[in-house]
């Protein structure tokens, strides 16, 4: 061998963690390069039962997703090799001895408590003579490549975006074709929701690489090039539903750069304008993961530290009525209850549930937060604290805290003809649209069963007003 050829490492392994596909995967793809064989390994998270932030929603689909992992692996020659056993870094070091692999390749995580698993992960790995290998994946542009003129972070969207979009973007791996791997690997069975003491959720989008390619194709064949028009529409599908596949990796976010941008080429103006605005918000996901990467402080307190001594209610009977879709607003029921039976919820929807629990019941933007991870599938802490930030008016580039939605007005423009509504609240179906535009003016309820509006919308809005000035 010569000087400048790198030999290749006999054995490694691949660990996957939220990139559970095999198209496009920066690390799967360099470990297949640079080793022999590989070993593709997924370690489950060993809580059981209640979960602070996970529910059956995502771990109905995460199970799915594994599942099919395991079936891509194996029609390149491979399989999933599933480890049980607790503490993440004590599996691996344990795997990497038993399948003699010299180095773990995996995935750099976006949020801070996977840099966490990778600090000590490297770290026992050195202890015993092997090698942790990451790789930029889960975005286009992670951490500290974008930044200010003057070397510092962004805290606003807009010169965050410009400055992302002036960068050179990484380009795809190359399609793999076969992966060598050791025959004699032991592994646990597949996970069932049942693993983490959960009931198998009914509600969600079907799991897997496929199905989230399919709804890729399905979205750049069509609704983006109309996707500004009809994006904050809720009776309608005018967005991508491509959050949980990216979320999870069952996409790579540089595949969909790339072919939303392709698309904008052959689209007239109208559609390129349209493919851009739907590229601001695959933005918006990098911005908040860098926010949440450069100020991990914002999972406990506000991002605005002038609001960091707000008077925030902790009304459990308030809470639970939000959350069952019980409030009287019908627009807030409709979206908690679209939640409840689907692990998701429109993005205009999570905008007025989170104005409402914060702005009109006055309650800890971080009780929503936490639900909202529970039930979620596309559940991502950074982009679910910066959404839950923004709705409160403590986060960054947040709405100002005296622009409150009104959820009747937001039902006029976002929801005209009572489509949402009807769809998730079954008692209202035969109930005049009109209804769903103010309170009820003769305070009686607006169909059989259906409550009164738990708070006045206006009386509220005063609170807010007062509870924000108090502090500011
Ligand atoms: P599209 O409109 O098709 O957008 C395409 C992709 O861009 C999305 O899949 C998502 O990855 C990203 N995106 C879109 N809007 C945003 C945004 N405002 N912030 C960050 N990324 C965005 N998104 C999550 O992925 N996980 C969450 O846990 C989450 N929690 C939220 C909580 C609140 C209170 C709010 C207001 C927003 C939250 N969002 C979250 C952002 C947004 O609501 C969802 O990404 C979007 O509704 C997903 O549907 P879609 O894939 O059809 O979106």
């Amino acid at each position: 061998m010569w000087a400048g050829i790198v030999e290749a490492m006999k054995r490694a392994i691949h660990w996957f963690r939220r990139d559970l596909r095999v198209t496009d995967n920066t690390s799967l793809s360099a470990a297949v390069q640079e080793s022999g064989e590989v070993v593709p390994a997924y370690v489950l998270s060993d809580w059981q039962g209640q979960h602070r932030w996970t529910g059956a929603p995502r771990q109905t689909f995460l199970c799915g997703s594994l599942a099919a992992l395991d079936g891509n692996l194996r029609a390149l020659g491979s399989g999933l090799v599933v480890r049980d056993e607790g503490d993440a870094v004590e599996v691996l070091v344990k795997l990497a001895r038993e399948t003699q692999a010299e180095a773990v390749f995996t995935n750099r995580d976006p949020d801070v408590f996977g840099r966490g698993v990778e600090l000590r992960l490297a770290q026992a790995l050195a202890e015993d003579g092997r090698e942790l290998r990451t790789f930029k994946d889960a975005a286009i542009h992670e951490r500290d490549e974008v930044k200010t003129g003057g070397g510092g972070n962004f805290r606003v969207f807009t010169p965050y975006s410009r400055a992302w979009a002036k960068l050179e973007k990484p380009v795809m791996a190359s399609k793999l074709r076969h992966i060598a791997s050791p025959a004699d690997i032991k592994s646990e069975p597949l996970p069932t929701p049942s693993r983490w003491g959960l009931a198998e959720f009914s509600g969600g989008l079907p799991a897997g690489e496929k199905a989230a390619r399919e709804r890729m194709k399905k979205f750049l064949a069509g609704p983006i090039f109309d996707y500004g028009g009809r994006r904050d529409l809720m009776g309608e599908d005018g967005t991508s539903r491509l959050s949980q596949d990216l979320r999870h990796g069952l996409l790579s976010i540089r595949e969909l750069y790339h072919r939303a941008k392709a698309a904008a080429e052959g689209a007239d103006a109208k559609g390129r304008d349209n493919v851009w605005k739907f590229i601001a918000e695959l933005i918006w996901r990098e911005f908040y993961f860098q926010i949440l990467w450069h100020y991990p402080e914002v999972l406990e307190h506000e991002f605005n530290a002038k609001y960091r001594g707000m008077e925030w209610d902790r009304d459990e009977e308030k809470f639970r009525a939000w959350c069952e879709g019980r409030t009287g607003f019908p627009i807030v029921d409709a979206a908690m209850r679209q939640l409840n039976a689907t692990g998701y919820m429109h993005n205009r929807a999570r905008m007025i549930t989170a104005m409402f629990l914060t702005k009109d019941l006055h309650l800890d933007w971080r009780m929503g937060e936490q639900y909202f991870m529970q039930m979620l599938i596309d559940g991502e802490i950074a982009s679910n604290n910066g959404g839950w930030q923004w709705s409160a008016g403590t986060g960054a580039d947040a709405a100002p805290y005296f622009r409150i939605q009104n959820p009747w007005s937001q039902t006029k423009r976002y929801d005209s003809e009572g489509t949402y509504i009807k769809r998730w609240v079954p008692e209202l179906s035969g109930v005049p649209v009109k209804k769903f535009l103010e309170a009820p003016v003769d305070g009686r309820a607006i169909a059989p069963g259906y409550p009164l509006p738990v708070v006045d919308h206006g009386a509220e809005r005063d609170e807010t007003l007062r509870r924000f000035k108090a502090v500011g």
